[in-house]
């Protein structure tokens, strides 16, 4: 089998404690790899660790020991291996559409003017807002945001691409429909994706791994494949759409 693009070998994460001088251990060796293309999902409760494990594979927050390497390099810091959505879409109010979008690439390596805008109109296709790039976030509903959001994410074309509850704030139906534009997404630009939430249906139906962590210890307790899996893409579109 090729070589994973996630590698998450006993992870330990710390946090100070707020009661006593003793660090609180978080995340106490977790283990967790992701094949190429293939998205895995971290469903778990509240508060066990999902978002620290994303945070520590983007190189946002620093582990106490074990190892994490990115398309094989070791993760000691923030780097261009991978890119966050998270929860809310914290897009710039001062800027339109096509800025939020243009925003993610500016902040990447040296990419030409042209390709910047280039890779931002198609990656608006893609989430299917053309015609909005020069409206402002204000001016668009909250799914519309959140696919903005989608569209920064996935135009920068990170190998990685780590996903924290992204529709975790949405309605029943907007979240149904971005769901389905994920799965549309990921086959697009075949990306490998981690993603995160506590709801078990989202899992099953993104997912082609589900892992299950609990909170004391901060662990995976279990792995399973998901039914829909390699049949996701075709299931959508016959099925769903
Ligand atoms: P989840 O995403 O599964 O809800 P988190 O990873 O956000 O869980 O948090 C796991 C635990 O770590 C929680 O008990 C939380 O309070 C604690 N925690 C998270 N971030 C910090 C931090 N920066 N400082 C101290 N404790 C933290
Ligand atoms: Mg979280």
């Amino acid at each position: 089998m090729a070589d994973p693009i996630v590698r998450v070998d006993d992870l330990v994460v710390s946090f100070p404690s707020r009661t006593s001088k003793t660090p609180v251990e978080v995340i106490s060796g977790a283990d967790l790899t992701v094949e190429r293309g293939s998205c895995v999902v971290i469903i778990g409760p509240s508060g066990c660790g999902k978002s620290t494990i994303l945070s520590c594979i983007a190189g946002l927050t620093p582990y106490a020991g074990g190892s994490i390497t990115v398309d094989g390099d070791r993760v000691d810091g923030p780097d261009d291996h991978s890119s966050v959505v998270f929860q809310h879409a914290s897009l710039l109010p001062w800027r339109t559409v096509l800025g939020n979008v243009e925003f993610g690439l500016e902040s990447r390596r040296q990419i030409p003017k042209k390709e910047i805008r280039a890779r931002a109109m198609e990656a608006i296709e893609a989430v299917g807002l053309a015609g909005y790039e020069d409206h402002h976030p204000h001016q668009i509903s909250g799914g519309m945001q959140q696919r903005v959001n989608l569209a920064r994410a996935f135009a920068v074309r990170a190998p990685l691409t780590l996903m924290d509850e992204p529709f975790g704030a949405l309605d029943a139906l907007t979240k149904e429909l971005m769901q389905d534009e994920l799965i549309r997404l990921m086959s697009m630009v075949s990306s490998s994706t981690v993603f995160i939430t506590h709801d078990i249906r989202e899992a099953i139906y993104l997912g082609d791994k589900i892992l299950v962590m609990s909170a004391r210890p901060g662990t995976i307790i279990a792995e399973f494949d998901s039914p829909f899996g390699a049949d996701r893409t075709r299931a959508m579109t016959e099925d769903r759409r």
